[in-house]
């Protein structure tokens, strides 16, 4: 019990929240900014190029490949990974600790990739796993929301089933069936005061 306070005090704490593609952890993420300014959320810096409607500095930090290898180079990076074969998106390492040092909640909203490798570096961070309701809804939501070809869809399904089976490395799993639902749970478990499902 007394691991569990430390880890969910809420100030100062970082929380990871990953999943399986398409399971709404973008949504989510979007939610707690709209509605939860007090908790801050990392900017990750990434090389795809901007979607219609995103703005630089605050949906992504957009950089060319030349700038993505000089984070890295310069450890700016506190995790790094390539996201369904594609573009690189890592988060930058400096406003993560400021703003923990400032005792504010934090939370990177990032691939299981990434959160294997903040575990690494930070094991006393807060796990979070955001599932769909079920298998069958995971595929409706990832059709639904017509971005990729039918090719690119198998494969990123194929990788959500392996994403899937990954559940168990984490502290907690949130469900989402509906975003505010989620995204409420998800804020009170940073806050300590949230339904705990993490098994004892
Ligand atoms: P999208 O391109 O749709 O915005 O994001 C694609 C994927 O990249 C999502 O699964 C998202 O969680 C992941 N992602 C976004 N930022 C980061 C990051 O900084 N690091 C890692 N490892 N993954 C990220």
């Amino acid at each position: 019990m007394a691991d569990r306070d430390a880890r969910t005090s809420g100030a100062g704490r970082l929380t990871v929240l990953a999943g399986p593609t398409a399971v709404g952890k973008g949504s989510v993420a979007a939610y707690v900014r709209q509605h939860h300014p007090d908790v801050w959320i990392s900017v990750s810096a990434t090389t795809r190029r901007p979607r219609p409607g995103e703005v630089d500095g605050v949906h992504y930090h957009f950089v060319d490949d030349a700038q993505f290898d000089a984070m890295i180079a310069e450890q700016q990076l506190l995790e790094w990974a390539v996201v369904h074969g594609a573009a690189r998106y890592g988060t930058p390492r400096g406003p993560v600790a400021e703003v923990l040092e400032a005792g504010r909640p934090a939370l990177l909203e990032i691939d299981l990739q990434g959160a294997r490798q903040v575990r690494a570096a930070m094991p006393e961070a807060f796990f979070v796993f955001l599932a769909p309701p079920t298998w069958d809804e995971l595929v409706r939501r990832l059709v639904g929301r017509g971005t990729e070809d039918e090719a690119e869809r198998e494969r990123r399904l194929g990788t959500a089933r392996e994403e899937l089976a990954a559940e168990s490395e984490f502290d907690v799993t949130i469900v989402n069936t509906e975003i505010p639902a989620a995204a409420e749970e998800l804020v009170a478990l940073m806050g300590g005061s949230g339904p705990d499902r993490r098994p004892t």
